[in-house]
């Protein structure tokens, strides 16, 4: 699957997209794209915004779901692992 390429900034001539246009629902803050599971992390909300089979990425809040310190940790490391744009990285 891939995510529609309006909801990134272009980037080069490459046609790769650049980062995430979308915002998290609940601080503004950016989201790391886990394209392959099919959702959104806010690594500051301990948000888990899911992404329908459409492609539709459901940003909001009643839908999302909060994750532990613990869960969020493991995402991280293995976004980091899987050279995912992470912010502040
Ligand atoms: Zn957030």
């Amino acid at each position: 699957m891939s995510l529609p390429r309006e909801l990134f900034t272009s980037q080069g001539a490459d046609g790769q997209p650049g980062a995430l246009l979308l915002r998290c629902t609940a601080c503004g803050g950016e989201l790391v794209c886990f394209e392959d599971e099919r959702f959104l992390l806010c690594l500051t909300s301990r948000l888990r915004f899911r992404i329908t089979e459409d492609d539709i990425p459901v940003m909001l809040m009643e839908e999302a779901e909060r994750l532990e310190p613990s869960e969020v940790d493991a995402l991280l490391a293995q976004a980091r692992k899987r050279g995912l744009t992470v912010p502040g990285d």
